[in-house]
């Protein structure tokens, strides 16, 4: 099922697991383990990774027809069209269609290693629009597409001293209207750490008329120095709250992950209060933060959390 059908049939909170594929045949085998386990808490749809460039692509097409087709959970493949030639995007798809995969996440991506800025691979596509655009040409509404959303505008438009432009994030929002006119029937965002900037992206989208649903990414601070990578990476906004509280415990992996779930936790219920149903959770290949969080929302069971994962703690940490 589309994850827009799913979205449009189920009346409560949903929410959904991404993944990426790990780099060793031991790290997919326990991935697995994982996905299995995470999947018995019925997620609407879990995902699966791209590498830009199709650096993953045997590996993400193999995981995405396992996830599909042997675990049974709706499954979304991301695929970018970043120095992809077209045929290679074709038997991508051409792959999941046939697995019965109803979901892509359609992207660009970024430029490769040691490159600044994307380039345009001969017979390729520019955009995620251009990707859009093609996957409905040529395989009608088989398809259900998500696309990226950007409520802290895209990186490339982010300035060195952290500033968008008034214009540069309206181009960004009429883009993304034009990659939802032209076949995007989701979008999910990127992740973010300040609330109020991911409604105003949503209040900003539906000034300018785009109606559908609009999914919070939600990455949950598992270490001090990745967190920093990540946002640093993505141009991210940290509030002076989120850094004043990890300042004290940054060397305490622990604490830093408790926090990280309450932190968490209070974005997705500011974010539930305000009418929108859906949570996609970054797990980074680890279920106990996305479980965590899941049992603070009511979620997820806390009788049908396993009591063989260390960090269920029943301390009031959880319960922000
Ligand atoms: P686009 O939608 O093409 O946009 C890229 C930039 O170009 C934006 O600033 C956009 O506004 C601008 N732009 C493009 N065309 C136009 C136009 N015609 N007019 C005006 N502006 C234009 N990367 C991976 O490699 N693999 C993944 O699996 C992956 N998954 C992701 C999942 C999510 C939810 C998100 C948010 C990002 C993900 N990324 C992934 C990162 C993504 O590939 C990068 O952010 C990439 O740089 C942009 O991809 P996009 O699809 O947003 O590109």
């Amino acid at each position: 099922m589309k994850v827009i059908d799913k979205i449009r049939s189920e009346s409560g909170v949903m929410f959904s697991f991404e993944f990426f594929p790990p780099k060793t045949e031991d790290g997919v085998d326990n991935l697995f383990d994982r996905i299995e386990r995470m999947v018995s808490y019925s997620p609407a749809f879990c995902d699966i990774t791209w590498g830009a460039g199709g650096t993953t692509a045997d590996l993400s097409l193999e995981i995405a027809n396992r996830m599909q087709n042997m675990v049974c959970v709706e499954t979304m493949m991301h695929l970018t069209c970043t120095n992809m030639p077209l045929h290679s995007i074709d038997h991508a798809l051409s792959t999941i269609n046939s697995n019965g995969i109803h979901n892509v996440l359609a992207l660009r991506g970024d430029p490769p290693h040691g490159q600044d800025k994307f380039v345009q691979v001969q017979g390729g596509f520019a955009s995620a629009l251009d990707l859009v655009k093609h996957i409905r040409a040529k395989y009608g509404d088989y398809f259900g597409i998500c696309v990226a959303g950007y409520p802290e505008g895209h990186p490339e438009v982010i300035q060195e001293n952290g500033v968008v432009t008034a214009e540069a994030y309206q181009n960004e929002l009429v883009y993304l209207k034009q990659k939802v006119d032209a076949g995007g029937e989701v979008i999910i965002t990127q992740l973010f750490y300040d609330t109020d900037i991911f409604l105003k992206f949503v209040t900003d989208c539906r000034q300018i008329g785009i109606t559908c649903p609009i999914i919070p990414g939600i990455m949950p601070i598992n270490s001090y120095k990745a967190f920093l990578r990540m946002t640093g990476f993505c141009k991210t906004k940290i509030p002076p709250e989120v850094m004043a509280a990890l300042e004290p415990i940054k060397d305490n992996d622990e604490a830093v992950k408790a926090y990280g779930v309450q932190l968490a936790t209070e974005m997705c219920r500011k974010i539930l209060a305000t009418g929108i149903r859906a949570i996609h959770l970054y797990t980074l290949n680890m279920e106990k933060s996305a479980l965590a969080i899941l049992m603070n929302l009511g979620l997820v069971e806390e009788s049908k959390f396993p009591r063989s994962l260390p960090w269920r703690r029943p301390t009031n940490v959880f319960r922000a």
